[in-house]
């Protein structure tokens, strides 16, 4: 599948989803034994650890569709590119959705330079930078550091070998989306 028609079928399933019309496909027994030999998923999704945003519900998906990465704050470690890795080398996966989400928490300890406890300071220095970024732009700053952050990791995966190869290999898109926690909708943002 090209990374095209990839994220047309997320951007359906989040539609469906908004308009309460999920079909819930993907999610019998016959789809389980189906998959049980090899997987295929046509989209990594790195989203936040939010229990609000579980990537199978928001994009109306099912089992083998999506080869799901959460951690909080949607942030990137070697661990993280290793498994973006994987899915695009070994399971021909077309296409990466960042996925943030407004307000979410561990960007909004960041802005607030709230006093962390033990590795949540991991999270904090990974998402500094995209702060800084956001701090000129006009607008509530916890909106625009989520922004920034998404751009920011789209910026690292792209610039990260080997993914910066596979996107001159016409084989891998990356794309960063923002999650609308109140109507659910979801906006291509990076
Ligand atoms: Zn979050």
């Amino acid at each position: 599948m090209h990374a095209n028609r990839a994220l047309e079928k997320l951007m359906a399933g989040n539609r469906r989803y908004v308009d309460d019309q999920v079909v819930h496909h993907h999610q019998s027994g016959t789809r389980m034994r189906a998959i049980s030999k090899g997987q295929h998923p046509f989209a990594v999704i790195l989203g936040c650890a939010d229990s609000r945003v579980p990537p199978e519900i928001i994009f109306d998906q099912g089992l083998g569709d999506l080869f799901v990465i959460r951690v909080a704050g949607n942030i990137l470690d070697d661990a993280i590119l290793g498994s973006i890795e994987y899915a695009v080398e070994e399971l021909g996966t077309p296409l990466v959705l960042v996925l943030g989400h407004e307000r979410c928490g561990v960007v909004a300890a960041t802005v607030k330079h709230a006093a962390v406890l033990g590795h949540i300071s991991t999270l904090v220095n990974a998402i500094q930078p995209a702060v800084n970024q956001a701090k000129p732009r006009p607008g509530d700053l916890l909106d625009n550091a989520v922004k920034a952050n998404i751009e920011m990791v789209v910026a690292q995966l792209k610039a990260s070998m080997p993914v910066s190869e596979f996107v001159q290999q016409n084989r891998l898109n990356v794309v960063g989306a923002q999650y609308n926690l109140e109507d659910g909708a979801i906006e291509i943002t990076a």
